[in-house]
């Protein structure tokens, strides 16, 4: 089913997340398992920084939106702490993947909730 207009910001913003998750938790392994694939995954390091650019106006844009729409404050308190992360993420190396894959579940996790809350008071 094809996001319709008003959801496709959570949509993008959601799978901007699951992109990262994919990246920091799913490609390691696959490298480990068949260290063939690393030829094929070649990954720049500044993926979490474009990845970030990208979700950051994405995601506000979304979780502004949803708010002023279905006045619930909280899928946006949860994104606005997911993009914090994600950026805290770029500024310590040495925290970058557990910082960032918490704050893309943070993110996925407020898409979600802003989808749902948007399905449930404007149904159709
Ligand atoms: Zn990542």
């Amino acid at each position: 089913m094809p996001p319709t207009r008003a959801a496709l910001p959570d949509a993008v913003a959601g799978s901007l997340s699951l992109a990262c998750l994919i990246h920091c938790l799913a490609l390691p392994v696959a490298v480990a398992t068949v260290p063939a694939m690393a030829q094929w995954f070649v990954m720049p390091e500044s993926l979490h920084m474009i990845l970030f650019a990208l979700a950051l106006p994405v995601s506000s844009l979304a979780l502004w939106r949803g708010q002023s729409r279905h006045e619930r404050a909280y899928p946006a308190s949860v994104g606005a702490a997911g993009l914090a992360l994600m950026a805290a993420g770029l500024i310590i190396h040495d925290w970058e993947t557990p910082l960032t894959v918490a704050g893309a579940l943070l993110l996925a996790w407020a898409h979600l909730a802003n989808w749902l809350a948007r399905k449930a008071d404007c149904p159709g």
